[in-house]
């Protein structure tokens, strides 16, 4: 099992909010590169290849050159540990493990874009993540290297640690910013986006924390170090969660683009006894579900794109032969629908009338023609809200109609 030991949680060590423990190993030399020329950080970010490991893929360096261009007295940086999707549990262990690894990466995202305010948003469920950033956050004030910061920019930096307020929608960035605000985490409308115009009017960045956590490793170990570590076109590595029916679930950070079948055979060690692989819900349940035809696929976000599904947070929950799929997408939507916002019609009325339908076809009330509305639904509803919360639901529905229809049409019966 000396692969099992590949189980990361970032690096070769686990050190907690002992800043000394990082300092020993290789921790604080990103930022001390990135102070020696800050304006070099988010070119090398761009050549390393960086994209946003929350889930959207995007270049984490047009985000930073986004917020570089505006200016303005004050600038805040939302470090995103709201997590909240069944199946994603990686910030939470960055953030209790290996805090400082975030908050270095976090100064050096502030270097490169201008930013003095930092503040860690952070799941209120994961009371030892919060625990572990406040202490780390004390200590990391106290330290040489934060006084070399506050010698580059001028001032002091402003850091502070704050739990969110749980709800599944504050993990989106307008409604983490409202959040921060002290307000009910309802998600904004765009224009402005975050980096005109975010916290109290000001330009302000969200990264989630797992991006945030290779960025030090990026600036000490240079772009191409980080390049090298993804497989064929991909770059550097990602932490697939991977939970259900296997014999090793856990966080794995591996390769980008390692392939579905290793993921779940080599470090998950297989299916459980007896059980046979029927389906993997990915990126969290809000996307199209893999199914065994789909081993093969490299789990990097664009060929997931590929496969009409995406990568989302990297979370895999695998099922096996025997769970009932309507059952399981119902608890999904079910999900979706108590974590609508409610402030757009067609996703507070929808959400709630898909979990409906599908919860009349699981107990078998269902008919024919709930099913078909529910065939209708999914045309309909994608792109009808403010946030991606109800493309989730409806990608998650849609793609189980498309591979399990058989199961539908036995509920019916
Ligand atoms: Fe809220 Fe749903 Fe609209 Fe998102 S799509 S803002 S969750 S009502």
């Amino acid at each position: 099992m000396e692969e099992l030991n590949q189980v990361l949680l970032r690096k070769e060590v686990r050190v907690g909010a002992d800043l000394d423990v990082w300092l020993e190993h290789g921790g604080g030399e990103g930022l001390k590169a990135a102070l020696q020329d800050p304006t070099a950080i988010i070119p090398q970010i761009k050549e390393a290849g960086l994209r946003g490991l929350g889930g959207s893929g995007f270049p984490t360096y047009k985000k930073w050159e986004f917020v570089a261009g505006n200016h303005g007295e004050e600038k805040y940086l939302i470090c995103n540990g709201n997590e909240d999707e069944p199946g994603t549990f990686k910030d939470c262990i960055l953030l209790e493990e290996t805090p400082h690894q975030v908050i270095e990466g976090a100064v050096i995202a502030a270097l490169a874009t201008g930013i003095n305010q930092i503040v860690f948003y952070i799941n209120p469920d994961q009371e030892a993540s919060i625990a572990s950033m406040r202490e780390a956050v004390e200590q990391w004030k106290a330290s040489e290297l934060n006084q070399a910061v506050t010698k580059a920019i001028g001032e002091e930096m402003g850091y502070r640690v704050m739990a969110s307020s749980g709800h599944y929608i504050g993990g989106e960035e307008t409604a983490a910013i409202e959040s921060v605000e002290g307000k009910f985490p309802f998600p904004r409308g765009r224009p402005p986006f975050p980096a005109e115009s975010g916290v109290h009017g000001k330009p302000t960045l969200v990264n989630n924390i797992e991006t945030l956590s290779n960025v030090s490793h990026i600036l000490r170990n240079g772009a191409e170090w980080y390049r090298n570590l993804g497989i064929d076109d991909t770059y550097g590595t990602k932490i697939y969660c991977l939970s259900g029916d296997v014999l090793y679930p856990g966080a794995y950070e591996l390769p980008m683009g390692t392939r579905l079948a290793d993921l779940i055979e080599t470090y998950g060690g297989g299916m459980l006894q007896g059980k046979f692989l029927k389906a993997v819900f990915t990126g969290g349940p809000s996307n199209t579900i893999l199914t065994p035809k789909h081993l093969d696929v490299h789990l990097d976000f664009d060929s997931v794109a590929e496969r009409r599904s995406a990568l989302g947070t990297g979370a895999m929950i695998v099922v096996s032969e025997g769970t009932g799929i309507v059952k399981r997408v119902t608890e999904y939507v079910n999900f979706f629908a108590a974590s609508s916002c409610g402030q757009c019609p067609p996703c507070k009325t929808g959400t709630y009338y898909i979990s409906l339908l599908l919860s009349k076809i699981d107990t078998g009330q269902g008919s024919r023609a709930d099913l078909d509305s529910l065939i209708n639904l999914c045309k309909i509803l994608p792109n009808s809200g403010r946030c991606h919360l109800i493309n989730g639901a409806v990608k998650v529905l849609d793609s189980s109609l498309y591979h399990f229809m058989d199961e539908y049409k036995q509920a019916i019966k």
